[in-house]
Parts: C-alpha cells; structure tokens; sequence
C-alpha cells in the first residue's frame, strides 16, 4: 500500500469534481459587522461577508463580549475537565437553565457543539430505546445522519416534508414498537420549513418519539427566539429540542432541551457527552447572555426578516435565479459546481464580496448555488452593492438568470421552469 499517493488520489477526486474546498481567511473586525479583513497568501484586504451564520450579528453585541471577557477574567479560560471530573462551571450550569426556560422544557443539557449534540442524543436515545425505528427526513444534516448511524437501530427515510410518506412507514412499523423522529424545522439549503404541527399530530396517532433540530430558527423565531416551535406554539408538543448557540446566539456549543428523564438518560449514557471537556465559563456566559438579550429584543429578529425579504425581492428584481425560501436563506441558483467556485472567487476577488459555494454532497448535484445570509446588519445600500456585484458575475461568466427575466421568449414553450434551468445539470 502506497499510502501517500492514496491520500493524494482521494485529493485530486474532489478537485476532478470541482468540489474541493478552500478556506477563506477571515479577521472579522467587531463594530464593523458584516466586514472582515480577508488574506489571500500576503495580501490583506477588507471585504463584506454575506455568508455567515452568525445571523444577528450577535457574536459582536456589547453584553455578550462583556459576559465572555468577564467570565474569563474572573474563572480564567478553560472548563479544567468533563463534566463528571471537576468541569462543571457554574455559568454552564446557569446556561442549561436557560434554555430549559427558553424552550419551557423540564431541563437541558449542553454539548461542545449543535453536531455532537445530534450525534450524540439521537444515538443514544435510539440506543437506549428496545428495537428502536427511526424514521428520518432524506434532507436531515449530516450530524442527524451520524446520530442515526451511531445508534445501530433501523431506520428509515422519508422524502422530505412529505407527511403520507412518513404515515405510510409509520403504520408499518405499527403502535406497539419504539419509534423516533427526527426531523428539521428550518432546512438551511433551501429555506423551507417542515410541517411540525402535523408531524406531531402523526407521532401521537402512531406514538413516536419526536426530535427536532431547530438549528437554524433558534434566536431568530418566536417571541423569544425559541424557534419555529416557539413561533408556533408547538414547543410542548415536541419531545426533544436541540439547538446551536453558535449561529444566531454567536457563540459556541449545541444543546437538547425536554423532559428531565429523557436528558438525566442522554446525560448519564451519551459517550459524545462524558468523555469530552466541559464548554468553558466565558462561552457559556456569553451564550447566557446572548440568549437572555434575544428572550427580550425583537430588534434583532425584525430587521433581519426585513433585510432578508428586500435582498430576496432586489435580487429577483434584477432577474437573478433566487430559489424560493420561507425564510431568512437566500439560495441563489448556480447549477453548476465549476460555475458556482468561479462565481465565488470573482465576487471575492473583484467585487470584496464574500459567498462561499454550497457544492455537492452538501446539496444535490446540479443545485450547486450561493447561500446568501442577510443579518440586520447588511444595509440597503450594502444590498445594492450585492446586486450589482451578482449580475456583473453572472453576465462575465454567462451563469443562466432566473427564466422571467429571459430576452422575450418567441413562443411560451421556450420558457424554462426554474427547476430544470440549469447549466450543466
Ligand atoms: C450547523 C448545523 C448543525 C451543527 O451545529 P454546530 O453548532 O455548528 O456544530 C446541526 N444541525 C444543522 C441543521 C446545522 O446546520
């Protein structure tokens, strides 16, 4: 065995498929949200990053710096151990607190990070469970996909969204046997949002467990940033909760939320749980106050829906392919995995603008785009400037706009529906 050229083999297929990844190197500047100084070998310069999860710009909000700068000054930097040996700091422990109330749940626990705390729940509630099912959205991400695996139980996919389907896998597997499942509420690719309601009127019909990753809405939906569930009023209808702190609350770590013998089990058998360092004291106390600040604040969350919904409207104003989305993701249509690395680095290099591509395994092939992420912090005037960066990109490197747009077509058979206008495919 050549190990070398093997490594060197696996490399040189993702650059064949035009998907291997490259970096960015970021130096966000605080008070200046969303520029950062990017650095391409020597070169420094400042951009303007339109890809960033920190949703609401809350990774620089006064109170939280101060929480983490305050907590590191008096308890120092790290946590000192797991959990179970001598690394269990109170501002940590304050923070489950919190968002066992954020999500009006009997307790929560915190993991290092949103994927282990789906890898690590979801397999061990599977695990623990006698012949446990588990029933599985096709569009889950990738840490709910690792959580399934890890758990060694069956399971089984339904199309995405799709409730007869689910139904159909749930009747099988009939009332008496174990079952979970695990779903999103907002999927981040495309912005759509899952039935929840619904799935948990099934899970009652069918008594299955429910587990939900509201990742991507925590901080940003619901009175007090609860999510979709918050918004909804489902919150109590839903078993387990699990949510990041690292993307609308600008900071770190993953957590679950629900009944307090359901997190006590997970607490008590989750390996991805015990056998890792504590979350350290400034972290912790940063994302309590980040959360807290939310709880309160509507600011934040409506003036990232309305900069969300006037990038959504100039962009398609402009005959550029937004693909359509619920929420505050604004997927733009590329359909092509070169295309899109093209489109980025040209933004980047000639415009300051900074949009990673979204190539494929992350989503499907001939749906390569580019993922914008308005916060309340990018302008109109910032808007503006996307604009017209996109279109200069889009007509230097002769990238498809959205079909509407089109020169007029001569008969009505030559206009392309969205979904199939792509380069490439
Ligand atoms: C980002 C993400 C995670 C992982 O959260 P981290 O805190 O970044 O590890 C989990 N689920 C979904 C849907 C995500 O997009």
């Amino acid at each position: 065995m050549d190990y070398q050229r093997f490594f060197e083999e696996a490399i040189d297929q993702l650059h064949a498929e035009k998907r291997y990844r490259v970096f960015a190197n970021l130096e966000r500047i605080v008070g200046r949200f969303p520029r950062a100084i990017w650095r391409d070998g020597s070169e420094a310069r400042e951009i303007t990053v339109w890809c960033s999860n920190d949703y609401l710009g809350m990774g620089q909000h006064p109170d939280v710096i101060a929480a983490m700068q305050d907590a590191a000054g008096r308890m120092g930097s790290g946590a000192g151990g797991t959990r179970n040996i001598s690394g269990t700091n109170h501002p940590l422990v304050e923070l489950e607190h919190e968002l066992a109330d954020l999500h009006g749940k009997e307790a929560a626990l915190v993991f290092t990070s949103g994927f282990i705390s789906n890898e690590a729940a979801i397999s061990t509630v599977a695990r623990l469970l006698p012949d446990c099912l588990i029933l599985s959205d096709e569009l889950n991400h990738a840490s709910m996909i690792e959580g399934v695996r890890r758990s060694g139980a069956e399971k089984k996919i339904f199309r995405h969204n799709d409730l007869a389907h689910l139904e159909s896998l749930l009747a099988a597997a009939g009332p008496e046997r174990a079952k979970l499942i695990v779903f999103e509420s907002v999927y981040s690719m495309d912005g759509d949002v899952s039935p929840i309601e619904k799935i948990a009127d099934l899970a009652g019909k069918y008594n299955a467990m429910t587990y939900i990753d509201e990742v991507h809405a925590v901080g940003m939906y619901g009175p007090r940033g609860g999510g979709i569930t918050d918004r909804e009023g489902l919150a109590d209808r839903i078993d387990i909760i699990e949510g990041t702190l690292a993307k609308a609350f600008g900071t770190l770590g993953g957590y679950i939320a629900g009944r307090r013998a359901v997190v006590d089990a997970v607490r008590s058998y989750a390996p991805g749980f015990i056998f890792t360092t504590a979350l350290p004291p400034a972290i912790a106390a940063a994302a309590t106050a980040s959360i807290r600040h939310l709880k309160h604040s509507q600011t934040e969350r409506d003036a990232q829906q309305r900069q969300a919904k006037r990038a959504k409207d100039v962009l398609s104003a402009a005959g550029l392919p937004v693909m359509p989305s619920e929420t505050h993701i604004v997927p733009v249509l590329v359909g092509d995995p070169e295309l899109c690395k093209k489109a980025s680095d040209r933004l980047l290099e000639i415009h300051g603008i900074y949009i990673q591509p979204i190539n494929y395994p992350t989503v499907p092939r001939g749906t390569e785009r580019l993922r914008i992420t308005p916060t309340p912090f990018h302008s109109d005037e910032l808007i503006g400037g996307l604009k017209d960066a996109l279109l200069e990109t889009w007509q230097a490197l002769g990238i498809p706009f959205a079909p509407e747009k089109r020169e007029a077509p001569a008969s009505s058979e030559r206009i392309v529906p969205l979904a199939v206008n792509k380069a490439g495919g």
